[in-house]
Parts: C-alpha cells; sequence; structure tokens
C-alpha cells in the first residue's frame, strides 16, 4: 500500500454497526481497529447468553454488558462509542417457543421501552436493531405480531426522537419504499430510518430517503462513494469465536479508508460523506476527532 496520502488527521474513521461480546475478543477486537486507524463505534447490542432473552430483567443484562463494553473501549482506548438498544427481532422467534408468543410480544415492548428510557437517558444514540427477522416466518400468527411489534418499534422511535437501525431482508427499490411508507404512517422521518446490512450499492433516487449502512466489502464502498448520502459503512463484526471475522472484521472500516486514500486519493473528501455528513443528517450530531486523537 502507497502511505503518500494520509488521511485528514481531523477525519473520524467510524464502523456504523459492529457488535462485541465479554465472551468473545471484546476490547481487544476494538484496539486492532483502533490500530488500523479507527476512531469510533457504533456498538449494537446483542444476546450475550446462549439462550434468547425470557425476561425483562434478560434485557437490561444484556443491555448495561453492552454499555460496560462502551465505557471501556472509551476509557481504555480512547475510542468513541456509540450504543445501539433494542430487543432483536429474531428473538420473538425463540421466545415465542419458550413462553409463548403473547408473553413473548409483551416482552419485545417491555424490552423496545427499556431500550427508549436508555435512549432518553443518552446512554444509547439510536433504537436497534428493530424490524422483523430475515428469513420468512411461516406461522401467520408470528409473522403478524413481528410485523405489529416492527410498527410499535417506528412508533417508539418517532416518541423519543432518535434513529431507528432496521433488521430485515435485503431490499429492493420497492421494499425501501415499503420501509419509508411504514415510517411514515408512525410519524417517523425515513431520513431517520436505516437499512443496515445493506449489501449491493442503492443510488439515492431508489432508496425513499433511507440511509443505507453498506457492508464495508471493497466494491460496495467503491460502487457507493460517488453518490450522495446519506450512508455509512460498516462490518456488522459479530466477534463470535465461532465464525472469526464474521461478518466482517473490525479492522475492514479504517482499511478501507487507507484503500481510498491510497489508491483513490481524489476522494479522500468523499469519506466526510459515511462518517460526519450522515451522521449529522441521520443522528443531529458528528463524532470528532480530537488534536492527537485515537488515531496512531
Ligand atoms: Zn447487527
Amino acid at each position: 500500500m502507497r502511505a503518500d496520502q494520509p488521511l485528514p488527521p481531523d477525519l473520524p474513521i467510524v464502523d456504523h454497526h459492529c457488535h462485541l461480546a465479554p465472551s468473545g475478543e471484546g476490547v481487544a477486537a476494538a484496539r486492532r481497529f483502533r490500530e488500523a486507524g479507527g476512531t469510533h463505534l457504533f456498538l449494537a447490542t446483542q444476546n450475550y447468553e446462549p439462550r434468547a432473552p425470557r425476561t425483562v430483567d434478560d434485557y437490561r443484562r444484556q443491555f448495561e454488558t453492552t454499555a460496560q463494553l462502551a465505557h471501556r473501549i472509551e476509557s481504555e482506548l480512547g475510542v468513541g462509542v456509540y450504543c445501539v438498544l433494542a430487543p432483536y427481532p429474531v428473538d420473538l422467534v425463540h421466545a415465542a417457543a419458550s413462553i409463548g408468543l403473547a408473553a413473548a410480544a409483551s416482552l419485545q415492548e417491555e424490552a423496545l421501552d427499556l431500550a427508549v428510557a436508555w435512549i432518553r437517558d443518552r446512554r444509547a444514540v439510536a433504537l436497534g436493531e428493530v424490524g422483523r427477522p430475515h428469513f420468512p416466518v411461516e406461522d401467520p400468527a408470528l409473522r403478524a405480531e413481528s410485523e405489529r411489534l416492527f410498527d410499535a418499534a417506528f412508533a417508539r422511535a418517532r416518541d423519543a426522537d432518535c434513529p431507528a437501525i432496521v433488521h430485515c431482508e435485503d431490499l429492493t427499490e420497492e421494499g425501501y419504499r415499503s420501509l419509508a411508507d411504514r415510517a411514515r404512517r408512525q410519524g417517523l422521518r425515513p431520513e431517520r430510518v436505516v437499512k443496515h446490512y445493506a449489501r449491493a450499492r442503492v443510488p439515492p433516487a431508489r432508496a425513499s430517503e433511507i440511509p443505507r449502512s453498506y457492508l464495508a466489502k471493497r466494491e460496495v464502498v467503491i460502487d457507493a462513494l460517488p453518490d450522495d448520502g446519506p450512508w455509512f459503512w460498516e462490518t456488522d463484526f459479530l466477534d463470535d469465536s465461532r465464525r472469526p471475522g464474521a461478518v466482517l472484521d473490525l479492522e475492514t472500516v479504517p482499511r478501507r479508508a487507507r484503500w481510498i486514500a491510497s489508491h483513490r486519493p481524489e476522494s479522500i473528501e468523499r469519506l466526510r460523506i459515511p462518517f460526519e455528513e450522515s451522521i449529522r443528517r441521520t443522528y443531529g450530531w458528528v463524532p470528532t476527532v480530537p488534536p492527537g486523537g485515537p488515531r496512531p
């Protein structure tokens, strides 16, 4: 790699969606992220225990674990961490199998309320992941409940005035349109609804104002670079020792930024779209790198 075009020292390098687990690499993965040049992480919660939560206290413990990881990464490494919290949509399927559909659905609502309380307390910046399973749900009652909770999550994001990070199947142009319609029906602006795990470029004209959080594969990143935002880069790093480096390794975003700097130096300023401008438009603030900040 040519090192002739350094990244601007004030440019944040941001992974917009990752997971870290105490049972996985945890803080050490964030250290690798920083050493590769990363400065900020959006850290999405996940189940840290072998079975899906069955009580709202299970979710509270889960959110606390996410917050503790965030705190350690910030205090030990100086990497900025923004927590994203919600009950995972697929949890409904697992919980319904053990406690019944009605109880599982009200558990999701309670956990959404808990996440919103954390957001209001500024312990998290967005409600996510919300949405529906990325696989077809055969049981009609389960499917209907899942759709209802999708709407309920959007209504809560509207009330909390925060972005919603959506987990769902891959979307076509029509899918983006119906996602935007769903948001509007709940009084949530589509610009506040992020499609996470977007695996291919969606030109702005086909995205119905939904920001895309692109999986930071090289071809996707290069494809989307000329587009106006909002769009983000993410790894969806799972920090699962059984699936090392999945979905993408946590070093990927800073590596891609450095690749652009050395191979597409004329595009360096385009990096302000995912790392600053899109965050400003979607979240209303912008991450900053203090002078001499975390980038080595
Ligand atoms: Zn995720």
